[in-house]
């Protein structure tokens, strides 16, 4: 286990605005002025927040493509004893974006890590979603190539956490079809879009009707966005047992009399159960 008492520099992983520039810290802009170097995911676009709190420090990049390399460099100048800060574009870096290479080689070598909190575009969606939020599951972005999109949506079918998406002005209406095809057209779910911005929009509803509000108007479709969608409520799902149930009876019952047979077993709904029945076979 790495030990983080002894230390040369220190490594700053600090969260920024996602959107509005005043959603930062005193503490973020404080590190921020006095750190020797401040690593960006792109220097133009935090040249923008730094000069609106004055602070000079000079920038060098960090991002997908240069990961690597910048992380041998970094990890030098931390050993020399330099002080670093992280930044991604917007909110927390790592969360759906560059860093994790930096931060675990910063462990790797003893280099103390401080996290500096801030913005999160998936907690802020969360804070003010009305969705439960005692439990849930952060999923980032779904792929990008549909089958890939549906299958990912299908192993969380029967999650009973809330389900936290990123995605873009690109892909929205595809995700939410796909989201639609999977979850139901009534599961509900709130679109979190342009957060903090001027035209932040909250809807809440059911997935058809978010569907039908983007619909309705182009410039809801505009943005960034992230989807949140209420877990499958528990008397919904389908246990493992009822699924051996029904594979077994499945062979050599038609399918209708399979899923009311292991509904009078188990006391799952009946529909729920055929629905389930219908899957497994076209799979
Ligand atoms: N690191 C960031 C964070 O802490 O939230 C996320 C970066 S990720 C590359 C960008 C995605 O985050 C966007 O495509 C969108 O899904 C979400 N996002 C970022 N800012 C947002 C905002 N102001 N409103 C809604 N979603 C936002």
């Amino acid at each position: 286990m790495a030990d983080s008492s002894r230390k040369a520099g220190r490594l700053f992983v600090v969260a920024t605005p996602i959107g509005n520039l005043a959603d930062i810290t005193y503490r973020a802009v404080e590190i921020l002025t006095t750190v020797d170097l401040i690593a960006a995911e792109d220097t133009r676009h935090s040249r923008k927040l730094l000069q609106k709190y004055t602070i000079s420090t000079p920038l060098t990049a960090y991002h997908e493509h240069n990961e690597r390399e910048q992380t041998k460099k970094l990890i030098n100048l931390l050993i020399e004893g330099k002080e670093v800060a992280l930044v991604s574009d917007a909110g927390t870096p790592l969360v759906s974006d560059p860093g994790y290479r930096l931060v675990c080689a910063a462990h790797e070598r003893n280099i103390t890590v401080t996290p500096i909190p801030g913005c999160c575009a998936a907690i802020a969606a969360l804070s003010a979603a009305g969705l439960a939020s005692d439990r849930f599951v952060f999923e980032g972005f779904l792929p990008h190539k549909k089958a890939a999109r549906l299958n990912r949506l299908k192993q969380l079918q029967q999650e009973s956490r809330t389900l936290i998406f990123y995605e873009s002005a690109h892909r929205i209406e595809d995700s939410l079809n796909d989201a639609i095809a999977v979850f139901g057209r009534d599961r509900v779910s709130t679109l979190a879009r342009e957060l903090t911005k001027q035209h932040e929009t909250l809807l809440r509803g059911t997935l058809d009707q978010i569907k039908q509000s983007l619909a309705a108007d182009d410039n809801r479709r505009k943005g960034e966005f992230v989807l949140l969608v209420q877990g499958m409520e528990p008397n919904k799902r389908v246990n493992a047992e009822t699924l051996r149930i029904l594979g077994l009876l499945t062979a050599v019952l038609p399918p209708k009399q399979a899923a009311d047979v292991t509904s009078k077993i188990t006391g799952q709904p009946k529909n729920l159960i055929y629905q389930k029945g219908l899957e497994h076979k076209n799979k």
